[in-house]
């Protein structure tokens, strides 16, 4: 198909510096959990986004130096020239495809604790990165940097550059953002110096157009070289002569960088989950930047429609559409819209599992794209899938994420496939979870599936159809998949997690009882133990129907889990601005009918809170009474002509929808093909020696 007039412009072609990007489409650096033990798995991803069209390629964080260690937070390191190898691979990769390599070199400053390297952390005036300290347990405060220690630091980021363009990058960067030390010293309250580097603006810029002018000296003959900012805070911060600190600052660097990539200063508002930030809304931050240079700007707002990204350069607010989540949950987004078929795009759903995956340390994963990361390990491809290895017919019995990524999957491999689902809407869980409180658009993990097996012939789609045992050995079809998901229970948890017992009874209820329309009198208690999403934002939906709603949780935060997906100060205002009050290390001992008993998780000390309703949000187990059912008949398989019968997703371990999407693949990529499910390609040791340690 052709392409879309109106959309063009987003593949007209752009310089940076002296190279040249072949479209607007560029990935901004973006963690993807992958360090220097990986690096085929990392030239295979980033292989994968420079196939589908984007036209930049970036990195994760790069690190220039030991003194900037992320440990055990997984990062980069173009340390000594060993390092050199492992990114060439990746820039190659990059540039078979035609598109442009990027690094995000980095120095972390005072937001890094060098746990591994455990040199005493860098910063312009000794004061910590508050974020790293409150949330990473860090207790080390950082030194106060000499000028010795700045000249290091923009050694390190030229020499790094050079490494760098040895190993193939077309565009290096300078960081100055997100807590790190370049940023540092932009801010006030943390450069606090009385030097040439502290003080006024002009002086607290000093260090950061030092990098940049020192890099450009280095590599700007070849390379681009960007400038990467944060600007929220400094667009908070009142100045004389300008509209903020931010015009002020970006006015001081206006052409001394090749491109601005620009962005918010905290990963919770600049990776913002969907529930409280909606696609762009970077914008009221980094609108002005265009105005104050004449060099091209870079930046990001979960942009997945086309028609938002033509109005962000129409506009003038950017002259490259970055992506990271939306190159994460389809890396041919630029090539869908290329090719005039937008309605292919597999849209992020803005659901953070992939910040979540870096913050476990583990390479990067994704709720609408099972493939990421996979690319090397598994051989796995968002686009491409191998052809059916049978003639056997496929049956999925549950159309929830998990039955209907295996039918698309098994769909596009050529077998013939039979979806079934009970209900009359497809999605499952989705149908429920999608009408709370800032959910909506995770439908669109429902939505794309839904919309990609309508279109293919070799695929029967049935609503309102219940299957038991009996019509599955009767119809046929050789590989059966259950995906039934999973039901909540009302079982209770001690401190040790080991199971108490439920509590059952009048006015207690499950989120399935909230799915299927129970009314809940109030004041209602809402236990979490489950500690993601749902029991927080069932409390906001409560809340909203008029109920007076108390929120009760052994963790040590609401929905504690989110820390990890960058939810959870939004989700503690969200209760707050509800009046929802909030107990925590708190166990829930007992529910009368008019009030529930919790219990402190430490000291075991009680007290009492009214309500007639409990909502347990806490265990949630498979639904697999099919499965059992069925497989009680295995010795009937012969006749019935089956080959395998599978449990997938919920139905076989509960979990968020990124298991269950991922499990369906799994099934999926696994027929006849029975190693694949389970199967890891080595992961590579080092390419060469480790770096020196310092
Ligand atoms: P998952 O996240 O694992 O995909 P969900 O709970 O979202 O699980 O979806 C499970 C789906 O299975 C629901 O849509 C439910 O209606 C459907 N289902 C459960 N039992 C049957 C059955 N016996 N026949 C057909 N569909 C079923
Ligand atoms: Fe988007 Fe969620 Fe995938 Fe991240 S994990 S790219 S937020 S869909």
């Amino acid at each position: 198909m052709a392409i879309n007039p109106n959309h063009k412009i987003l593949f007209d072609p752009i310089s940076i510096g002296p190279v040249t990007a072949p479209n607007r489409f560029y990935q901004v650096p973006h963690a993807s959990g992958m360090t220097e033990a990986n690096p085929r798995v990392r030239a295979a991803f980033r292989a994968t986004k420079a196939e589908g069209g984007w036209g930049v390629v970036s990195t994760g964080a790069v690190s220039t130096h030991p003194s900037s260690d992320d440990s055990p937070l997984p990062f980069a390191r173009l340390w000594d020239d060993n390092d050199i190898a492992s990114h060439a691979m990746s820039c190659d990769a990059i540039h078979e495809h035609g598109a442009l390599a990027a690094i995000e070199l980095w120095h972390g400053g005072a937001a890094v604790m060098n746990r591994s390297s455990r040199i005493a952390p860098y910063s312009p005036s000794g004061v910590p990165w508050a974020a790293t300290h409150v949330g990473f347990m860090g207790q080390q405060r950082p030194r106060i940097m000499t000028q010795a220690d700045i000249n290091d630091v923009i050694s390190w980021q030229v020499a790094a550059a050079k490494r760098a363009q040895q190993a193939g990058y077309d565009i290096v960067y300078i960081y100055a953002g997100m807590g790190y030390l370049g940023y540092e010293f932009l801010l006030e309250d943390y450069n606090k110096r009385t030097d040439d580097y502290g003080g006024s603006v002009e002086n607290r810029v000093r260090f950061v157009r030092q990098l940049i002018e020192q890099t450009k000296q280095a590599v700007g003959d070849k390379c681009g070289v960007a400038l990467r900012i944060s600007l929220e805070e400094l667009r908070a911060k009142p100045s004389e002569n300008f509209a903020s600190q931010a015009h002020h600052v970006v006015s001081l660097l206006s052409d001394v960088p090749d491109l601005w990539d620009v962005k918010m200063d905290s990963s919770p508002t600049d990776c913002g989950a969907s529930r409280f930030r909606a696609e762009g809304a970077h914008e009221p931050i980094i609108d002005f930047v265009k105005q104050v240079t004449d060099k091209p700007v870079v930046g990001v707002g979960r942009f997945t429609s086309p028609d938002t990204m033509v109005s962000q350069i129409k506009r003038g607010i950017l002259d490259l559409i970055g992506g990271a989540r939306p190159s994460i949950a389809d890396p041919f987004l630029p090539n869908k819209i290329k090719f005039g078929r937008s309605d292919e795009i597999r849209e992020c759903i803005g659901c953070n599992i992939c910040i979540a995956s870096w913050h476990d340390g583990v390479p990067i994963r994704c709720t609408q794209n099972p493939t990421i990361g996979e690319e090397w390990r598994k051989g796995w491809h968002p686009e491409k899938v191998p052809s059916s290895g049978s003639e056997d017919r496929v049956l999925i019995v549950g159309g929830g994420p998990a039955g209907l990524e295996a039918a698309l999957t098994a769909a596009k491999r050529g077998y013939h496939v039979t979806l079934a689902d009970k209900a009359d809407y497809w999605g499952g869980r989705l149908e429920f979870e999608t009408k709370l409180p800032g959910l909506n658009s995770w439908g669109r993990v429902r939505d794309y599936r839904v919309h990609a097996l309508k279109q293919m012939a070799n695929v029967d789609l049935y609503l309102g159809s219940e299957l038991s045992y009996q019509d599955i050995l009767g119809l046929e079809h050789q590989r059966v998949a259950i995906a039934t998901g999973g039901i909540w229970s009302k079982a209770l948890y001690s401190s040790l997690e080991i199971p108490l017992g439920s509590l059952d009874g009048p006015g207690v209820y499950t989120p399935d009882d909230i799915a299927a329309g129970a009314v809940l009198e109030g004041p209602v208690l809402v236990y979490d133990f489950d500690n993601y999403y749902l029991g927080g934002v069932l409390a906001e939906a409560l809340a909203d129907r008029g109920l007076e709603v108390s929120y009760a949780t052994p963790a040590g935060h609401a929905s504690a889990w989110t820390i990890m997906t960058n939810e959870q100060p939004f989700v503690h205002q969200a209760m707050d601005e509800r009046d929802i009050s909030v107990h925590t290390q708190s166990l829930l001992q007992d529910f009368d009918g008019s009030n529930c008993t919790l219990a402190n998780i430490f000291t075991n000390k009680e007290h009492s809170i009214e309500a007639k309703s409990v909502l347990i949000v806490g265990l949630k187990l498979p639904n697999d009474d099919l499965y059992q059912q069925l497989m009680a008949r295995a010795d009937d398989f012969g006749d019935a002509r089956i080959k395998s019968v599978s449990q997938i997703g919920d139905c076989l371990a509960a979990g968020a929808i990124v298991h269950a999407v991922y499990s369906g693949h799994s099934f999926a990529q696994g027929l006849d093909n029975e190693d694949q499910s389970n199967y890891l390609r080595d992961i590579p040791v080092a390419l060469h020696p480790p770096s020196r340690a310092f």
